[in-house]
């Protein structure tokens, strides 16, 4: 018996179901089911919440969300092998599981979700990367979800939390940290893994903010940091030569120096630059 549950351990799951990892799927699963508990438990009260999960596989952090007293999950998986292991979990849970299988980035989740709505999910690195900033860039805010737990790749989730300054600092953290709070709660060795991947992982947790960090326009924001950051080494004032004729008058009246890089100017300049920009 497994610690958390009544359902067999995670290793005879797999085994019974035939569910050899797939580099394809980006599998790389979570078999200690302590530790899927405590990667829950980074989500916050999940017991009042509908909890997203992408990607559950054999469901190692879907049991910990359930153990964690999670009121729904969600479960949206890709790889059918997965489904009889979900679905024995849904029996064991009843009412509180809903499976469903396809591709993360065509199905529509919410007509299945009562907010409010957390997400959580261990996803192949690269699918995690494209849906956070689907969830980060809504039509409008505040957001479908109260938070996101993600794992990613150490190096990604530190470009997320990065601070001015430093290489990491670009578009994603820029987007991450304009409208959330974003931490790393978590650091995981490949070893966390079977089988384990070449690189550490951490778990980043965001909490969406009622209203953005400063004031900007989202589309004008984004032309600007994906220009500043698109040649990072550049000064702005080549960088940004696009985005208008005028920008050296607009970076100073949002207090910025034509001179400086992107990596030197803080989400509030940005923002600043962003409302000069859409100025007439
Ligand atoms: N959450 C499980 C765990 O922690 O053990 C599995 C993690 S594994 C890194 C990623 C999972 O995402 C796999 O089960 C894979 O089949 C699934 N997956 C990959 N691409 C997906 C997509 N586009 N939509 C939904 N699931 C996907």
């Amino acid at each position: 018996m497994s610690a958390i549950d009544n359902l067999p351990p995670l290793r005879e799951v797999i085994a019974e179901h035939g569910l050899s990892a797939r580099k394809s799927l980006g599998q790389n699963f979570l078999l200690d089911l302590n530790l899927t508990a405590k990667i829950a438990r980074q989500a916050g009260d999940l017991s009042a919440c509908d909890v997203l999960e992408i990607g559950p596989g054999p469901g190692g952090l879907t049991r910990g969300l359930l153990s964690e007293g999670a009121r729904h999950v969600l479960a949206i998986e890709k790889d059918s092998r997965c489904l009889p292991a979900l679905n024995e979990i849904a029996e064991a849970h009843p009412g509180r599981l809903t499976v469903m299988e396809g591709d993360a980035l065509e199905i529509d989740p919410l007509a299945h979700l009562t907010p409010p709505i957390r997400v959580a999910a261990n996803l192949p690195y690269n699918v995690g990367t494209e849906l956070l900033v689907r969830w980060l860039t809504p039509p409008d805010w505040p957001p479908f979800w109260q938070s996101l737990t993600l794992m990613f790749q150490r190096e990604v989730a530190e470009r997320i939390v990065a601070k001015p300054g430093s290489k990491a600092y670009g578009r994603l953290a820029l987007l991450a940290q304009w409208r959330s709070d974003a931490r790393i709660v978590l650091q995981l060795p490949p070893g966390a893994f079977t089988p384990p991947p070449k690189v550490s992982s951490s778990v980043v947790h965001l909490t969406a903010l009622p209203e953005p960090r400063y004031p900007a326009d989202p589309a004008v924001l984004n032309r600007v940091v994906a220009a500043a950051f698109n040649q990072r080494r550049k000064m702005l004032r080549a960088s940004l030569k696009g985005v208008a004729p005028d920008i050296e008058d607009r970076l100073r009246a949002a207090g910025i120096a034509p001179t400086e890089r992107a990596e030197q100017i803080p989400l509030e300049g940005f923002c600043a630059l962003a409302r000069e920009v859409a100025r007439r």
